[in-house]
């Protein structure tokens, strides 16, 4: 079974949303980005819950303050892609020994990202164990039925990304030493992007009311864009040539292969969402406001098997989208 079959079988609910969940407050449940609990009369809390594991998300002996700096980053983004305000976060840190230098420096890095990242720690929990892993649980703000879904594309929706795609595999070839470079500015750029990924929080603020469906690109954008066509019933074209690279990495690794990496690797957290052909002018507008910047990678289709079908990618090896626990 992989992450999503376990999560269709054991935690979805059966029924739809109940009377009773409605009562109790449950704007949305299981199978988004984050779930929406009513706060207020025109708010609603978004939650989300990101783990991170050592040896699985970041290698092994990573510096402490960055560990710290990207699990807050990563938990951050689903908020980003609800179009939620980062607002709290609880932390449950688990680790083989207290170690109090290691210590010392995850706290330093984790405030340091709660500051820039605007998001306030209210609580936690700690505990020992053989591995260190970290479950970063965050809360945001987001204006009633303002929230960016993953079920609103429709036919003819035009696809964006906010950035450039396949830094995440890229970044993470080179921390394993898979990749190596020439020019040490790169390798700084990917290290950076690695452990302190910018969650597109700005963008999706800017795109509540534009964007149709949106989701974070955590798992690779054919993965996280095939959730979007499930979840709204659809299907997706892009086209290979369209999606943004970050241009040193080609004098790097070849164009094939970073296309690969921007279509199957995970780890970017860029935004992708859809666009309705009557929201373009309103896109046009935030962009010119330089809120964020939005690149044009496709269009959405009738549902069809597969969900996203893949125009230039002939040459590349797609057999494996996105990264899945447990497959
Ligand atoms: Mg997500």
């Amino acid at each position: 079974m992989n992450e999503f079959n376990i999560i269709d079988t054991f935690f979805k609910p059966k029924a739809a949303q109940s009377e009773s969940d409605i009562a109790s407050g449950i704007r949305l449940g299981v199978g988004d980005d984050c779930a929406l609990i009513s706060k207020s009369s025109d708010l609603d809390l978004a939650v989300s819950v990101d783990t991170l594991i050592e040896g699985v998300h970041f290698p092994e002996s990573s510096p402490p303050d960055l560990i710290a700096h990207r699990a807050l980053a990563v938990a951050i983004s689903d908020l980003a892609a609800m179009g939620a305000e980062p607002r709290y976060f609880t932390l449950a840190l688990t680790l083989p020994h207290a170690d109090t230098d290691w210590l010392a420096a995850f706290s330093g890095g984790l405030h340091e990202a709660a500051t820039q990242l605007n998001c306030a720690i209210i609580g936690g929990d700690t505990t020992r164990g053989q591995n260190v892993s970290l479950s970063i649980h965050v809360m945001g703000d987001v204006a009633k039925d303002q929230a960016l879904l993953r079920s609103g594309a429709k036919v003819g929706d035009k696809i964006y990304v906010t950035g450039p795609l396949g830094d995440g595999a890229a970044a993470l070839a080179y921390l394993q030493k898979r990749l190596t470079l020439q020019d040490r500015d790169l390798g700084d750029y990917l290290s950076r992007r690695f452990y302190k990924p910018q969650p597109q929080v700005r963008a999706g603020l800017a795109l509540r009311g534009v964007a149709s469906a949106a989701i974070d690109i955590s798992d690779g954008l054919l993965a996280d864009l095939g959730h979007i066509c499930a979840a709204s019933d659809v299907a997706a074209r892009i086209e290979t040539k369209r999606l943004p690279l970050t241009q040193p990495l080609l004098a790097q690794v070849a164009l094939s292969h970073l296309q690969q990496w921007a279509l199957s690797g995970g780890d970017d957290y860029q935004l992708c969402f859809t666009v309705a052909k009557k929201r373009q002018s309103k896109l046009m507008q935030k962009l010119a406001e330089a809120e964020f910047s939005a690149h044009l990678i496709g269009e959405i289709i009738p549902p069809g098997d597969p969900l996203v079908i893949v125009d230039g990618a002939e040459d590349l090896n797609l057999k494996r989208s996105g990264y899945q626990h447990f497959a």
